[in-house]
Order: C-alpha cells, then sequence, then structure tokens
C-alpha cells in the first residue's frame, strides 16, 4: 500500500505552555480550523476536543501525553490540495509535576510551538520547559497568544524571551491593535496584514499594512532580514550589498536557521478571539522539521551491542519507540508509538527489543480529536496506537526480529513522595487494589505497595499534585474513593556494615509444635543495587521446601524495615545455616525465623536512614544570587555550580527532597516572583544523624 502522505509533508509536533497561556484554547482552534472538529469549544464551558479526561476538563490541565492527527495546507496555496501536511500534535502536559510527561512528549516529537501569556510574558514554567526542549534540540516557534487582554504588551513580552529565554529569537508578525483593539496580525516577510472574519475567525482576509504601521514595518523588517542573512553565506553577501532578498530565499534560509535551533521565530494574536492561529499552522509547515529533516535514530543491537542507526525511510527495517500507554473507554489500553523507521504493519510479528519478546500487532488506530481511524500500518515518521498490547510498556522499543535494535528509552526518575491512602468504604478495598495496579501500569513513575505492619497502602509518586491525580482518576475511572494521608518523604533504610545473626521460633507447649531455625549473614550492596538473596545451605541442614518460606520471611521484614519502617535495601542477604525438626518444622515457622534473623542481624550492622536528594537548577536575576544561594544553604544543599547566561544567573545544588517542600513559594517571595526552578530526582544519600534522629524520633510518634 502507498503510503497517504510524502515524509516531507508530516510533522511531528508538540504544543508546549505553562498552565493558562492558552495551550487548549490554541489546540482547539488547530483541531477547528484543521477540519477535524466542527465546532469551537471555549474552555470555561468545558466542552474541549483533547481534554477528554473529566478532571483535565476541571483542572483546566492537560495531563496525558496522547497523539492527535490532523491536516493542514498552507493558507498561502488557497486550498490547493496538492500541498496538504499531515500534522500530529503530540499532547504535553503544563504542570512541574509532570516533567516526566514533557520529557517524553519532547523525546518524540520533532517541533514544538510555545505559547506564552500576551499579558504575563516568560513565567517560571516555560523556562522549565525550554530547557528540557534545548536540552533534547528540539526546534521551535513562539506564539504569544492573548494580546487582545488588557495590560498586554507585545514588546516587553518579546523582551522577556530575549532576556529570558533566548537571544535568538526573531519577530516575524506584528500585533495590528492591541488589547480590546487587537484587530489583526501583520507579516514582517512579505508586507501583509491579515484580518480574520467570519464567526469563528475561519476567513482569512489579505490586505495591504495600514499607512500608520509602514515605517514601524520596514524598521522591524530590517532588524529580522539582518538576523536571517547573518546565518546564511550567501544571504550576508547580497545583504551587505544592500540587495534585496526575495521572500522565498528568507524562509528557506528561516527554515534553515530554525532547524538548526540557530533562530527562534516569534508570532503573535490571540487565539481566543480567533486571531492568528492559521497563520501558526503555516509557520509549523514553514519553518518546523518533517522526520526527514533530522538525523538518523540511533540503538543498540541487542545480539552484538553496536551501535547502529535507522533513517526515517519507509524501506528500512521497522524499529518504533512506544511512548505512552493509556486506557481509552472505548477499546481498553492503547499503546501509542512513534515508527523511525521501516513501516508498522497490523497483524504481524514485531520484536519487543526492549524486553526480548514477541508481540503481535493486532488493531491500529490513529487518533483524530473526535474519531479514531482504523489503519493498516503507520509508515516511518508517524505516530499510532496499537490496540490491547499485553507486554509492552512505555518507553520499549518495538522493532523487525529479523534487524533488532533497542532505541535509546526514557529515562524515568524514581518516585519520591509517599502517601498512605485507605478506601472510604472497607468493601472497596479489593477494587482499590485494581484500580491502582491498572494506573501503575500506565505510569511509570507511579508505584504501589502494602504496609506489611498496619495493612494500609501505601502509593509512591513524584510529587503532591502527581499523586492527587492518581486518586482522583482513582474515582472517575474506577468509582472508588480514598482517604489519604499527608505527603511523606520516601525514606529508605540501609547498611554499613557486615553482620549474622540467628532466628529461632520454636514452641513446644502441648500438641503439633513449630520449630524453625536459621544463621544468616549480611552485607551491604552498592547504592541501587537493591535486594539479594542467596541460599548457601548444603547438605540438607535444612530442607528444600523451607528456603523459599525462609526468603520470603527475609523480604517481608526488609520491606517493613527495621530502624524506622522504611524498606530496607542495597543489602546482600545469604542463609547459610540452621537446623529443622522432622515434626514440628513447617513453612509457616522458617518463614519467621527468616524475619527475626533478618532483624536481628540488621540491628548490629549499622543501619542508617537514606533520603532522596534532588538535583535543583535555579535560575535568578542577578540581584538575588546571595539571597537565593543563602537560602539554599540552609536547605542542606550542595552548590555545585554557579553560571551566568544573558542577564540571568544559575545556580546548580543537590538538595534532599525534604527540604523543598514550599520552595515554589519561598522563592518567588524572596526573588520578588522572577526566580524559577527545575528539580528532579538525583540519588539516594545517608541521612546526617542529627536529622535522622528526628525523623526516627517523629516516626516513634
Ligand atoms: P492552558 O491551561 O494553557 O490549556 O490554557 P487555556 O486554553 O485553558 O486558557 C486559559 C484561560 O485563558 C481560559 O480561560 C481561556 O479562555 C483564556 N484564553 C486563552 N486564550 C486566550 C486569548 O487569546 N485571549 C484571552 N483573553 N483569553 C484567552
Amino acid at each position: 500500500m502507498p503510503r497517504q502522505y510524502p515524509i516531507e509533508k508530516t510533522r511531528d509536533i508538540g504544543i508546549i505552555a505553562h498552565i493558562d497561556a492558552g495551550k487548549t484554547t490554541v489546540t482547539e482552534r488547530v483541531l477547528f480550523y484543521t477540519g477535524v472538529s466542527h465546532k469551537i469549544g471555549e474552555v470555561h464551558t468545558g466542552d474541549t476536543v483533547m481534554d477528554w479526561m473529566e478532571q483535565e476538563r476541571e483542572r483546566g490541565i492537560t495531563i496525558t501525553s496522547a497523539a492527535t492527527t490532523c491536516f493542514w495546507i498552507p493558507t498561502y496555496h488557497n486550498d490547493d490540495k496538492k500541498y496538504e501536511h499531515r500534522i500530529n500534535l503530540i499532547d504535553t502536559p503544563g504542570h512541574i509535576d509532570f516533567t516526566v510527561e514533557v520529557k517524553r512528549s519532547l523525546r518524540v516529537l520533532d517541533g514544538a510551538v510555545v505559547v506564552f501569556d500576551g499579558v504575563a510574558g516568560v513565567e517560571p514554567q516555560s523556562e522549565t520547559n525550554w530547557r528540557y526542549a534545548d536540552e533534547y534540540g528540539v526546534p521551535r516557534i513562539c506564539f504569544i497568544n492573548k494580546l487582545d487582554r488588557m495590560g498586554a504588551n507585545f514588546e516587553k513580552d518579546v523582551q522577556s524571551i530575549h532576556e529570558r529565554l533566548t537571544p535568538y529569537a526573531v519577530v516575524l508578525q506584528l500585533p495590528i491593535g492591541i488589547e480590546d483593539k487587537l484587530e489583526g496580525v501583520l507579516d514582517l516577510l512579505t508586507r501583509k496584514a491579515y484580518y480574520f472574519e467570519g464567526e469563528k475567525g475561519e476567513k482569512i482576509i489579505e490586505k495591504e499594512i495600514p499607512a500608520n504601521m509602514k515605517e514601524l514595518v520596514e524598521k522591524k523588517r530590517h532588524e529580522l532580514v539582518e538576523k536571517i542573512a547573518e546565518t546564511d553565506d550567501k544571504l550576508i553577501h547580497a545583504y551587505l550589498e544592500g540587495k534585496e532578498i526575495p521572500v522565498a530565499d528568507l524562509k528557506k534560509a528561516l527554515r534553515a536557521a530554525t532547524l538548526k535551533v540557530r533562530l527562534v521565530p516569534i508570532l503573535c494574536g490571540s487565539a481566543l478571539k480567533n486571531k492568528g492561529v492559521q497563520l501558526v499552522l503555516d509557520a509549523v509547515i514553514d519553518y518546523l522539521p518533517s522526520p526527514v529533516d533530522l538525523p538518523p535514530v540511533k540503538g543498540i543491537n541487542p545480539n552484538n551491542h553496536n551501535e547502529e542507526t535507522r533513517k526515517p525511510d519507509d524501506n528500512e527495517p521497522l524499529s518504533a519507540l512506544a511512548f505512552k500507554i493509556a486506557a481509552d473507554p472505548f477499546v481498553g489500553s492503547l499503546t501509542y508509538f512513534r515508527v523511525y523507521s521501516g513501516v508498522l504493519k497490523r497483524g504481524s510479528y514485531v520484536l519487543n527489543s526492549t524486553k526480548n519478546n514477541q508481540e503481535r500487532i493486532g488493531r491500529i488506530v490513529r487518533m483524530h480529536a473526535n474519531h479514531r481511524e482504523e489503519a493498516e500500518e503507520i509508515c516511518a515518521g508517524d505516530l499510532g496506537a496499537i490496540v490491547g498490547l499485553k507486554n509492552t510498556t512505555t518507553g520499549d522499543s518495538l522493532v523487525d526480529p529479523e534487524h533488532p535494535v533497542v532505541l535509546e528509552n526514557i529515562t524515568f526518575p524514581e518516585p519520591v513522595i509517599s502517601i498512605r491512602i485507605e478506601p472510604k468504604t472497607k468493601a472497596d478495598q479489593e477494587k482499590m487494589g485494581i484500580a491502582l495496579h491498572r494506573l501503575a501500569e500506565e505510569d511509570p513513575t507511579f508505584r504501589v505497595r502494602g504496609d506489611l505492619e498496619t495493612g494500609e497502602t501505601i502509593i509512591d509518586g513524584m510529587g503532591e499534585l502527581h499523586l492527587e491525580i492518581i486518586v482522583d482518576r482513582m474515582k472517575r475511572e474506577f468509582n472508588v474513593e480514598g482517604n489519604v494521608g499527608r505527603p511523606q518523604v520516601a525514606y529508605k533504610e540501609t547498611i554499613k556494615g557486615k553482620a549474622d545473626a540467628e532466628g529461632k521460633y520454636i514452641r513446644q507447649s502441648g500438641g503439633r509444635g513449630q520449630y524453625g531455625h536459621v544463621w544468616l549473614k549480611i552485607e551491604p550492596l552498592e547504592r541501587g543495587k537493591g535486594f539479594e538473596f542467596i541460599d548457601e545451605i548444603r547438605g540438607g541442614v535444612i530442607p528444600q521446601e523451607f528456603i523459599t518460606p525462609i526468603e520470603k520471611g527475609v523480604r517481608e521484614a526488609a520491606e517493613k524495615g527495621v530502624l524506622a519502617g522504611y524498606p530496607l535495601t542495597d543489602l546482600k542477604v545469604i542463609l547459610y545455616d540452621g537446623s529443622f525438626h522432622e515434626v514440628d518444622s513447617s513453612e509457616f515457622a522458617f518463614k519467621i525465623a527468616g524475619s527475626i534473623a533478618l532483624q536481628e542481624a540488621a540491628k548490629q550492622a549499622k543501619l542508617v536512614l537514606l533520603e532522596p536528594v534532588m538535583k535543583v537548577q535555579v535560575i535568578m536575576p542577578a540581584d538575588f544570587l546571595g539571597d537565593v544561594t543563602g537560602d539554599l544553604s540552609s536547605r542542606r544543599a550542595k552548590i555545585n555550580a554557579m553560571g551566568e547566561r544573558i542577564n540571568v544567573r544559575v545556580v546548580d545544588a543537590t538538595v534532599p527532597l525534604a527540604e523543598m517542600f514550599g520552595y515554589v513559594t519561598n522563592l518567588r517571595s524572596i526573588t520578588q516572583g522572577r526566580g524559577s526552578f527545575t528539580m528532579e530526582f538525583s540519588h539516594y544519600e545517608e541521612v546526617p544523624k542529627s536529622v535522622a534522629e528526628l525523623i526516627i524520633e517523629g516516626k516513634k510518634k
């Protein structure tokens, strides 16, 4: 089957924005203008297309990272089907607790539209996401939205982008009028004015530039042309000789510079008032990359561990990455994937090279805003979702079994916050367990475990809002309501020394007795290695059938913790001796003996507490550097580096998570709202003695 759209006419892009900048509104206008949605939904009525999860509507934020397909013919091609492009919109969330979702969508998108609020300009979260996009080298364009709002100031917005994000942003458009007098948008390269008429702004009217703006346009155009010419050897000569450069050449050079992230075009308008969104779509086609504009994807051949590349070409062997598992109310589980090379066909067998198992591809669907389309195949550079895959999780590679390769995985941080949760009604206990486990399958940064002592359930996640949303989804999607405790730092316990100890569980009062007896050695393992159990019993000192129960007892005791009730980790346990009784020994007795021995040994092996330490980066104007570092030091921070960027200072530090509660508010107040920070998990580290004592004391209460 020939592919539907040439790969050069494909765009895989995301819309990135601070909460409230207008991402949802922009997305809806995009879906409306591209003909997928025939009705403009306003956020305040809750009638949105992308945010199908109810709670997202209520919160007005987007959490899931689904992919939606739409089609666009650049307006300057006047509906000529020949120029139709396929745009895959990859949804990205805006809240800091979901940076992992932002990262995972950045991994699969090729370009981004960054939306700003024209009144607020660059906000802290925009800086965070901007830096992630830098990290992944994602080409982008800026859209300054909400210019119809009172207090909107385009010049200031541009200035804040230059100061806080990049000096390489170039103004491509100017607003015609501002605030409630915003009438349209003006394009500097073509020197045309655009107005948007009709109920939803769907009729685009092209006019000459208003007379009173001519001078400003020439000045701004001159600046723009200079910036573009500087990036291109041929154009710079023409420019220096004072020649007029054709618009087509300028566009070509701007495209090349945008693809290399040498320049970032700035567009403007108002999504709510239907001004300018169609021109953003034109810019997506004109300036953002198609899959073939990017270098081939890299991976490791699992057979010989050599690095291999795959070109974005249908004739290459298949390589695809699963980037999101989502529960769909109608078809069940959906595995969203992007094909990097080759073709993923319905009914075929592929290799999940990450897990080394085969998967059969049943149904493939392509998601549009308001319907899903069954697909026979998904070609290189395109995205889709597989229905009902069993053994594939987020980040896995799906590849041609004859030419296996493992694509670079998305790395997920460890969950660092825990909350106790119980069902509102006892009868819901089982339902809650099922719901939480289902949610954990979808989200690699969310985990569920049981507190063996109290029988309570504990959920671990990336932040407070992350867990709040899980609890909310449990209620809405699974109809289970939960009561939650206060969020706690996920401490762990470990040992620093070696020890051996005996565990005995012997009862011989009347009837049948109990007899379990073991000797264990324990020793520390490297940080992050977890738990290892080794059976060195020889000559039937303890019969084989009791070994598994002993290991179970040991593991349960470790999970329960010895020092302060936190899981004991990074240790090796060796079972080397013990004894048994012909009649009285049982699995139960050995399990208890194992558990007793572990606790005894741990107590002698220099138990310490470990805490999650976060990698924190704070950005602020130079004036606040002293206050910020002073405050960080009072939070037990280690400052690793201090740097300078245009107009701002950057501090890199590692800080214990326990000291970071409420940091957002604090940073805002010491920097008068000008500071921003990002935080991600770094590693577990020993808690200083004095602090550990307080934690243990608090636990006992
Ligand atoms: P998101 O949180 O980034 O998805 O932002 P939304 O699209 O939900 O918009 C947040 C609020 O700003 C909503 O009340 C929108 O109606 C409003 N809004 C979005 N775009 C514009 C705009 O261009 N002008 C004005 N005045 N309001 C807007």
